[in-house]
């Protein structure tokens, strides 16, 4: 991928940019390191979270309580990215209803699209197949024509849960054939779609400083052994796809409603 990619230049990083996340903790693990690099490059950065991150843990914690929880993380861990709560915005919309607000939510970002202006439009990963983040990335792209021509960089999250990114020891045959199907095609998906890159090498810590921000989602409270938390995606490996060198991004410009105009590294 090194040889592959094309990193994101610093005139680049240096633009305005509003980042769509459907939960607290996409804006971390999509694509934290970039976004810190871009405030120090001096881009004006908006994080808008489009749920209210209320069903994480739907056993333990009621809606309203769920609610204010996440919300005070997602300000903690922009505030440690460098984003300010000023430019910190939550629509609120229901967790896990995304796909059932598509008209509502493609109104919502094309009023702040039309607002902002940004040269770059940061949505979820068309292949994390996640309810909420691939209605979320329907819903930005239908409504990014309203900036004008813009940049759209989708980053992965839920993409890199699966094998081979994470491991899946043993199994029947049929399984191991499925997984290395998997496998042949994720490795085309990131090579042919993921050429976007940007090196994080320097942020590392500050990046998982705003992960750990996020404790509702990081550390098992002791009197609740059943509390699901991120390190219990695959063993740990999923936790682990985000500690790498470089943010990987599909990157290509729109400039009408929606319509993607050419893809490129
Ligand atoms: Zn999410």
């Amino acid at each position: 991928m090194r040889v592959w990619a094309t990193e994101l230049t610093e005139a680049e990083l240096a633009q305005p940019a509003v980042v769509f996340c459907p939960h607290p903790d996409d804006e971390v693990l999509g694509c934290g390191g970039t976004l810190a690099r871009k405030v120090a490059a001096g881009a004006d950065v908006r994080v808008v979270f489009l749920t209210d991150g209320s069903r994480s843990h739907p056993r333990h914690l009621d809606p309203r309580s769920a609610r204010r929880l996440r919300r005070r993380e997602a300000l903690a861990s922009c505030a440690v990215l460098g984003i300010p709560a000023c430019r910190v915005r939550f629509l609120d919309l229901p967790d896990g209803q995304l796909a059932a607000r598509q008209a509502e939510l493609t109104a919502a970002a094309a009023d702040i699209l039309r607002c902002h202006r940004p040269s770059q439009v940061f949505v979820p990963s068309r292949f994390d197949g996640v309810c909420d983040h691939v209605a979320a990335g329907a819903a930005v792209l239908a409504a990014a024509g309203a900036a004008g021509e813009t940049t759209i960089l989708e980053y992965p999250v839920w993409f890199w849960r699966h094998w081979p990114w994470v491991s899946e020891r043993g199994g029947p045959l049929r399984r191991r054939l499925g997984r290395t199907r998997d496998a042949v095609i994720g490795a085309v998906r990131l090579f042919g779609r993921f050429r976007c890159a940007v090196d994080v090498r320097p942020l590392l810590d500050l990046k998982a400083a705003a992960l750990a921000c996020h404790a509702s989602q990081m550390v098992r409270p002791t009197d609740r052994p059943d509390w699901p938390i991120l390190a219990d995606v695959a063993g740990g490996d999923f936790l682990a796809c985000f500690t790498g060198p470089r943010e990987h991004f599909q990157r290509y410009a729109v400039r009408t409603a929606g319509r993607r105009r050419r893809e490129h590294r």
